[in-house]
């Protein structure tokens, strides 16, 4: 039996791919190994999203084949797809494969034919894994879109990924009671530009319409979506998750800036009074909500006064977390050519200050979750500090609670009681 080993950078979108590999090699007989040392094949799965990201991928590549030259060595995802030249110049990779090809592995493994070493993308990309079968995962990704077209000016990722492309409604449904018959209580819907959904068939659909057809079938009891954009983020949506306990009560949300005057450099569709009136529109709708917001610290043309426009402007919205990225120029995008860059010891300390904002809506957002009443997944996995239970909420509480084994995976009541001083929230099962 032929051992292989995968390792993955970047996304939520790139480690259900490295799922979909694993799952095909596994159903061909060969074997996952949870190191680097014991594996015959080993795959890295990189990322390009920022150029931190890319030297990232490069390093790991490079430690496994330091560690284990003897294996073969296969590079695939989107940093082997813009910029395969840079794996090229590492010794002892076999295979460099770009998106087009990377659900072939296992074919072309298996069968011991040559890989194709096709760079460009193309339809096959997009596929789906039935059989994903339930490991120590306790919620399942299923990825329903792939691509982008809007060629925000910061953004690699069209070039990396190709045009948006959805899976069928059909499949994403079959899919959805595969995972439930396969014991997953929750399937995170994901993709590259989820809000696109649809719009690429001959016949539009649209992500609400699909949305509202999940909620009609009886399948999977929790849905939660990865991350939408704001100007898709429709009503429909917000009332589907106020009327359906299915669809969970938070949602991820790229702001990126808080100034208009960036937001029009960065070529984003909408404008701050339209993303502060959505985030005082779900507030309103679903008191409980999680909302957390993506924001990119010095864009190039950031001013000390942009950047302290869009630190007010988030400071004064209802939201619960930030996820926060430091600009990162990258060849062949428009703001790659932008001449008026920021100085990088400012963009480390503008995404400080928004890190330090960060943890202070997280705070305050779970203060006022406390002795609620909540419906939580039990992760398969307990904490590794306290050996205590993982519950996730619906609307994205992580609770420690105490309770035996045969809890784990199933969907609980919980309450939230307190923190600890390493802001862990500590809750009981009611
Ligand atoms: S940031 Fe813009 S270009 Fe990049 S994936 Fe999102 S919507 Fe597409």
């Amino acid at each position: 039996m032929k051992t292989f080993y995968i390792k993955t950078l970047g996304c939520k979108v790139n480690r259900y791919e490295s799922d979909g590999i694993a799952t095909e090699l596994i159903n061909y007989g060969f074997k996952k190994t949870k190191t680097m040392h014991d594996a015959e094949i080993c795959i890295i799965n990189t990322c390009t999203v920022t150029s931190k990201a890319g030297m990232q991928s490069r390093q790991a590549i490079r430690k496994i084949t330091n560690s284990n030259p003897s294996s073969k060595i296969i590079v695939t995802g989107c940093h082997a797809q813009i910029e395969p030249e840079l794996i090229k110049a590492i010794e002892n990779v076999d295979e460099i494969i770009g998106h087009n090809n990377k659900f072939h592995i296992s074919d072309t493994i298996n069968k011991s034919l040559p890989i194709p070493n096709s760079n460009r993308y193309n339809d096959t990309t997009f596929k789906s894994f039935k059989h994903l079968v339930k490991g120590e995962m306790t919620r399942a990704y299923l990825k329903i879109q792939d691509g982008c077209n809007s060629y925000c000016s910061y953004c690699i990722i069209p070039y990396a990924r190709g045009k948006s492309r959805s899976m069928p409604e059909n499949e994403i449904i079959t899919n959805l009671k595969q995972l439930y018959l396969n014991g997953f209580n929750e399937a995170i819907l994901t993709g590259i530009h989820i809000g696109a959904w649809g719009l690429d068939f001959t016949k539009k659909s649209t992500f609400s319409r699909l949305l509202q057809n999940i909620m009609m079938e009886k399948t999977i009891p929790r849905i939660r979506i990865s991350s939408i954009e704001p100007n898709e983020l429709t009503d429909d949506i917000i009332n589907f998750a106020k009327d359906n306990t299915r669809l969970c009560d938070h949602f991820h949300i790229p702001l990126q800036s808080g100034d208009d005057e960036i937001l029009k450099k960065m070529e984003r569709p909408y404008n701050t009074k339209f993303f502060k009136n959505l985030i005082v529109k779900i507030n309103k709708k679903l008191p409980r909500v999680s909302l957390g917001i993506d924001v990119i610290a010095g864009f190039p043309g950031e001013t000390r006064d942009h950047f302290e426009k869009t630190y007010s402007f988030i400071k004064d919205l209802e939201i619960s977390y930030l996820h926060v990225f430091p600009y990162s120029p990258r060849k062949g995008t428009k703001a790659y050519e932008f001449s008026d860059k920021v100085d990088i010891s400012e963009i480390k300390s503008r995404c400080s200050f928004l890190r330090k904002l960060s943890n202070e809506k997280k705070n305050e957002f779970e203060s006022k979750m406390i002795n609620k009443n909540f419906k939580a997944v039990i992760q398969t996995k307990r904490d590794k500090k306290t050996n205590l239970l993982k519950a996730t909420t619906s609307n994205y509480l992580s609770v420690l609670v105490k309770g035996e084994n045969d809890l784990k995976e199933k969907i609980v009541d919980i309450i939230p009681i307190k923190w600890d001083e390493n802001n862990k929230l500590y809750g009981i099962v009611n």
